[in-house]
């Protein structure tokens, strides 16, 4: 198999809800997003994908959706309350914003979508939290 990949950093905050330990409290990372492509062929030039379309489409989506916002799980009991306080800095996620839960849903749900009219498909996304710790999600 043949892949293309391009990180993309941005920064956010989250806590997860339930955490045993620190990351319960309102923090944030400088996250690091691997993304890895693959297609059934390459294309005339001899590329899976222009590292400037991986760019487009999966690393300006994490700007425009993610960056210097706050991730919050939808059954995040502060939810509401961080809604009255900073609406505009909020988003709402149907899971629990950990890094291995943020992976699973850019490569089942935005990468579809935001690839769409392309022969490529995400298979890999690592999400670096810190430099030592990250999360990875393939198919
Ligand atoms: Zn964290």
């Amino acid at each position: 198999m043949i892949t293309a990949t391009r990180y993309h950093d941005i920064c956010a905050g989250h806590r997860v809800a339930g955490h045993e330990n620190k990351c319960a409290h309102i923090h944030g990372h400088n996250y690091r997003f691997h993304f890895t492509v693959t297609a059934k062929e390459l294309d005339d030039l001899g590329r899976v994908m222009d590292f400037s379309v991986i760019k487009a489409k999966l690393c300006d989506w994490l700007e425009d959706n993610y960056d210097h916002k706050f991730l919050m799980w939808k059954k995040d009991p502060l939810l509401e309350g961080m809604k009255k306080l900073v609406p505009d800095d909020i988003v709402v996620t149907p899971f629990n914003p950990t890094a291995e839960n943020i992976a699973k849903h850019l490569v089942e749900i935005i990468a579809p979508k935001q690839l769409k009219g392309t022969n490529c498909q995400l298979i890999r996304c690592v999400i670096d939290e810190t430099r030592k710790c990250s999360a990875t999600y393939e198919v």
